[in-house]
């Protein structure tokens, strides 16, 4: 790859991430706000906007073609990956890679990008991961554009688009077909079905799930724990309040989508 096309990925990026502050004014206001965001990602229910808005049928064709990069999905945990890595899967799929900081209040609200193939100004897809963020939170945001990257093959948008992920916009993932896709991802990786099971199939689970699809403290209490086995992470130490509030809201909506999966596709 050339020097040329380098900059032209940079002067992308930097213009996406320009352009960011704008489009997602509201995105920014609602992380930092995450308390709203929150309360409304437990009322949802989320086994109902997984039935309307990802078919059994494309779940299948995602988890087929994911099958090439991640073999052992769904069978055991996918481990954090470093940056490192992330460079290494993104060039196998022939992806155009950028991991850098992006900081201050607006800066953190972004978690991410991904961008499908532009004819005229892209030849290959890029993603973005702000490496502002947790190591592991970097590590799910390269697995949600990942989603992205396949979601694309399935759906074949006709037009360009530039799909942002911010932090606190998980509940408008929810009816926006392209988003769950990609969040399923990384639903499947951190609990692969062995653990969903353990967690989620539980006879005082199944009834909730039909009508609110709400976690109970005791189902809440073991993803805390899994997380913390497997991933170290603890969102008590060492993140800011804000921050760790928004990404208590991505692990609520992580493990409810898993949840979803289970109840409505047995996976
Ligand atoms: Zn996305």
């Amino acid at each position: 790859m050339g020097s040329q096309s380098d900059l032209g990925i940079e002067s992308l990026v930097g213009e996406i991430l320009a352009g960011a502050r704008v489009s997602g004014a509201a995105e920014v206001a609602a992380w930092q706000k995450p308390e709203k965001d929150l309360r409304r990602l437990v009322r949802r229910d989320y086994v109902r906007n997984l039935r309307r808005n990802l078919s059994y049928r494309a779940l299948q064709a995602l988890l087929e073609a994911v099958d090439e990069v991640l073999p052992r999905l769904n069978r055991e945990p996918i481990g954090m990956m470093p940056v490192a890595k992330q460079a290494e899967v993104a060039s196998h799929l022939r992806v155009h890679f950028k991991a850098a900081p992006h900081t201050g209040n607006e800066g953190l609200a972004l978690r991410g990008f991904y961008v499908n193939k532009m004819q005229k100004v892209l030849k290959r897809p890029l993603i973005y991961v702000n490496t502002a963020h947790h190591p592991l939170a970097v590590s799910v945001t390269f697995c949600h554009e990942v989603g992205h990257h396949f979601a694309t093959d399935i759906f074949q948008p006709q037009e360009q688009s530039v799909h942002l992920f911010f932090d606190a916009d998980y509940s408008d993932h929810l009816s926006d077909p392209a988003e769950l896709a990609a969040d399923v991802l990384v639903s499947l990786a951190g609990y692969p079905e062995p653990v969903a099971r353990r967690i989620f199939a539980k006879p005082w689970n199944w009834g909730l799930v039909a009508r609110a699809g709400n976690l109970t403290d005791a189902a809440f209490s073991e993803i805390r724990t899994h997380l913390k086995e497997v991933y170290g992470l603890d969102l008590t130490a060492g993140i800011p309040p804000r921050q760790s509030l928004n990404y208590l809201c991505g692990m609520i909506h992580y493990a409810k989508l898993r949840w979803a999966l289970l109840a409505e596709y047995d996976l």
